[in-house]
């Protein structure tokens, strides 16, 4: 395939020639996604080979791995799974650049002034937020950067144009740059709270940015001044924005794009009323960002198959067929060279599509997403309530060393306890847990308004009833005075946490 070329590597910028080839390899990425898919397959499979001679040669754990197979011919099917949990234990053997150690990532990333400073001058870095267990270090080269922006600009974009028009589009942006909002519910070293502030350079001449705090008083106004093509968020803020869709004026606006949580049906047809756009709901993990671009024509998002591979598989690592439900997915990173990322095991239940889309893109089809509920509780402040979600908790607990798990449980409207469970041998340190518990809190502006109380407890258990470990517990539920329109999104959200 033609865009089989290396992404542009430089980040300087500036001249015109240098724009044009980078309009031309941004628009090229549309390609493959009308492509023949035995085409697609090919490019992947290519790319597979030379990743997996990569990782022989430079990865000792890949290497020690794989010693019994040949890399040059072996199946995908045949390579030994990799869990989050070896990931972590042999994290300096895994990465394939020897300046990279696990204690190196962490050092950085304890200083949140690192978050817009490339690692090492050239890598990003990042951990997942934990909500499926140990969060994990990433570390990204730069050509996971460039997918990640040319997916979103071409695949990810509602009404791109491929061939010569596409082409052309990518010219005319060039003069009037897509204006992408985000609004921000997270701080720190998460992969969508820095991704959009590390733009490549030469992305500057195709795209604007607003980044907005969820908590701003002034968001909307904000937002309208900004007039977005393109708002991003995560489902539950944009549900809650849709509540005061009135106060916002946005001609410009040709798409919502979510991520990170689950998008229920009811809220995407809120939203979408609301916002009277295309909603396109991306699904990714932060050891792959550019896994899909969501789909206009409805649920589901799109596998960038040419450059990512999903296996859906059962509890013993055997296919599992589209139109079934998957106990987990195994995940192949193709662009990440300096971390690599083969059949790494994560959590998320999913069942690919049996029929092609009708939105145009031939590129597989994620039909359904199960296992990420929005968890939140309904807190008292002033005469109202507003949601509190996982975030502030995760936050402050997930990258501590000392934390195995915590859970906190609702026991009054505004009355909190968050109970840690150290790692084996280990002390929860509880003040320092607070203290950053209360930052978080205060950041979204809930610190005065709680009663919390933290607790180190030997082990977590699991729920009674249901046998599955819940992370966010309330005893309090849905506020009886919550209004109309607040009502229904809780209720929903409630609903989607109840399926999982
Ligand atoms: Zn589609």
């Amino acid at each position: 395939m033609k865009d089989n070329l290396p992404p542009p590597q430089s980040t300087s910028g500036g001249n015109i020639l240098r724009c044009i080839e980078r309009s031309y390899w941004t628009g090229a990425q549309f390609r493959a996604t009308r492509a023949d898919p035995r085409k697609v397959l090919a490019a992947q499979q290519g790319r597979l080979r030379e990743l997996l001679q990569t990782v022989s040669v430079r990865s000792a754990f890949y290497r020690e791995k794989f010693r019994h197979l040949d890399v040059k011919t072996a199946d995908l099917a045949v390579l030994p799974v990799t869990t989050k949990s070896e990931m972590m234990a042999h994290f300096d053997q895994v990465v394939t650049d020897p300046a990279i150690s696990r204690a190196g990532v962490e050092e950085f990333i304890e200083d949140s002034r690192n978050v817009p400073v490339p690692f090492l001058g050239k890598y990003s870095v990042s951990h997942t937020s934990g909500s499926q267990g140990q969060p994990t270090l990433i570390v990204q080269n730069q050509r996971v950067l460039d997918l990640l922006f040319a997916f979103q600009m071409t695949r990810g974009h509602y009404g791109h144009r491929g061939g010569f028009m596409g082409l052309i589009d990518a010219m005319c942006i060039l003069r009037e740059p897509a204006r992408l909002a985000v609004v921000i519910n997270q701080q720190g070293f998460f992969p969508s709270a820095w991704v959009w502030k590390r733009l490549p350079q030469y992305m500057h001449a195709f795209m604007k940015f607003l980044f907005v705090s969820g908590t701003d008083p002034d968001l909307v106004n904000k937002i309208n001044d900004f007039s977005p093509n393109v708002l991003s968020s995560t489902p539950t803020t944009l549900d809650l924005l849709s509540l005061k869709i009135d106060q916002f004026r946005l001609p410009k606006l040709r798409q919502v794009v979510t991520w990170s949580e689950t998008l229920t049906v009811p809220a995407r047809r809120r939203i979408s009323e609301a916002f009277r756009v295309p909603v396109m709901d991306n699904y990714a993990a932060g050891e792959c960002m550019f896994l899909t671009n969501g789909c206009p024509a409805g649920p589901g998002a799109h596998v960038n198959a040419d450059w990512a591979i999903v296996e859906v598989v059962d509890e013993q690592n055997r296919p599992v067929p589209p139109g079934e439900l998957g106990h987990k997915v195994l995940l192949t990173n193709l662009a990440n060279t300096v971390q690599p990322f083969i059949r790494y095991e994560i959590g998320d239940r999913l069942v690919m599509a049996t029929e092609p889309c009708s939105c145009g893109n031939r590129m597989p089809k994620i039909e359904k997403i199960v296992g990420r509920a929005a968890d939140f509780f309904w807190v008292r402040v002033g005469t109202g309530f507003r949601p509190l979600t996982a975030y502030p908790f995760q936050h402050a607990f997930d990258y501590r060393r000392e934390v195995r798990e915590w859970q906190a449980e609702q026991v009054e409207r505004n009355s909190i306890v968050v109970r840690l469970e150290p790692i084996p041998g280990a002390v929860a340190d509880v003040v320092s847990a607070r203290k950053r518990l209360d930052e978080r809190l205060a950041l979204v502006g809930l610190r005065d308004e709680l009663d919390i109380r933290i607790e180190s407890v030997p082990r977590l258990l699991t729920d009674v009833h249901t046998a599955k470990f819940r992370r966010m517990i309330s005893r309090v539920g849905i506020p009886e005075d919550l209004d109309g329109g607040m009502r229904q999104v809780a209720e929903d959200f409630a609903q989607a946490a109840v399926q999982v």
